[in-house]
């Protein structure tokens, strides 16, 4: 953010300072053919009551992602002024272009938002957005939550995660509402390229921040749902919002940690994708996760891609057409804590789990 930017293009029909409960849109406006003098409306909820933490609720950021979008318009439902101590502030959608036209980014001027931050008030409609979440919505915010998953091209196993932080403070608040989310997976996470995500953007205004992977493949199902409205829950009753008992998964949790690069197995072939470890399973280095086939002829071998690392399977691509560069599979190290040295990790309601190896 520099002074010279100008203030947002987007005004919001909402008053963040007003008590109760609020229903109203972020108003961008735009000039197309079809309104000339029209605007992107982006639905928000507000509901506030009386003293307390400010937490910020986001979906939508890939708009192909439906189980976060799909559990936080369920909450704005039913979220009741009496159950908030604070003011807890609901945008289900962050780019509502790309949500409608069922997309991972916007329709409008491409843009992906979740590469588009800190934005820009004088640049495209999605970092206009980006701008307005990084000026705006932020700066008001104690605790963060974006809600992800896989969207269309991956499938992701349900976690909640933390990042690395220079402020050891907001790293273990962070990790502490990840491990409360309640997910069947908790993760440090290692991002190939952090510089424009909105997760940056958050935690560089040293709030708290969560964010999560809750399935994929472009829909969402009654057990993706399960997970990612009891971890909405959960996130707000940790950072002491709403009242209640934390509820924790079916199965122990398993804590995994990304540290570097070599969990992911991209392609370097176009063809037939063959997965042959199922999410959740154990690998070991050099066990073979997929075969790539050449699909324009019978009698030619397979390209293997092998495990480059122990772990278990954590997100897998769901089209079984894949492409140069694509992500094949991300194999996360299962550990017993993701502490550092200066705190002990917090612990999950229920027992922790180590996954079953591949039979
Ligand atoms: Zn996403």
């Amino acid at each position: 953010m520099s002074a010279s930017q100008r203030p947002s293009p987007i005004s919001a029909s909402v008053d963040f300072d007003v008590q109760g409960v609020q229903h109203g849109f972020l108003k961008l406006p735009i000039s197309v053919d079809e309104s000339a003098w029209g605007a992107v409306m982006i639905p928000i909820t507000v509901v506030a009551n009386g003293e307390g933490p400010t937490a910020l609720l986001t979906g939508g950021n890939h708009g192909d992602e439906y189980e976060g979008i799909t559990a936080l318009m369920k909450l704005s439902n039913s979220l009741k002024a009496g159950d908030v101590r604070g003011r807890v502030i609901i945008v289900p959608m962050m780019n509502v272009p790309a949500a409608e036209a069922g997309k991972r980014t916007s329709p409008l001027d491409g843009g992906n938002l979740n590469r588009s931050f800190p934005g820009d008030p004088d640049g495209s409609v999605t970092s206009q957005i980006a701008d307005y979440f990084t000026r705006v919505l932020v700066p008001m915010c104690d605790v963060a939550l974006d809600l992800h998953s896989g969207g269309r091209t991956l499938d992701i196993v349900p976690f909640a995660a933390a990042h690395r932080l220079d402020d050891l403070e907001q790293e273990r608040a962070s990790l502490g509402g990840a491990v409360a989310f309640g997910a069947p997976y908790a993760m440090m996470m290692f991002e190939l390229d952090a510089t424009r995500l909105y997760d940056t953007a958050v935690e560089s205004q040293g709030k708290t921040f969560v964010t999560t992977e809750l399935g994929g493949g472009g829909t969402s199902t009654p057990a993706s749902l399960a997970i990612s409205e009891r971890g909405v829950r959960n996130f707000l009753i940790h950072y002491g919002l709403i009242d209640g008992e934390l509820e924790s998964a079916d199965e122990p949790m398993i804590y995994v940690d990304m540290p570097d690069a070599s969990c992911y197995v991209q392609s370097e072939h176009a063809g037939l994708l063959e997965l042959t470890v199922s999410l959740g399973e154990m690998v070991k280095q050099g066990d073979v996760l997929a075969r790539i086939y050449d699909m324009t002829r019978t009698g030619t071998d397979p390209v293997e891609y092998r495990a480059q690392r122990d772990g278990v399977l954590i997100a897998r691509r769901f089209p079984a057409k894949v492409g140069m560069g694509d992500t094949i599979a991300v194999v996360a190290e299962v550990v017993q804590s993701l502490e550092r040295d200066s705190f002990s990790t917090p612990k999950p309601v229920g027992a922790l789990s180590t996954p079953k190896p591949v039979e």
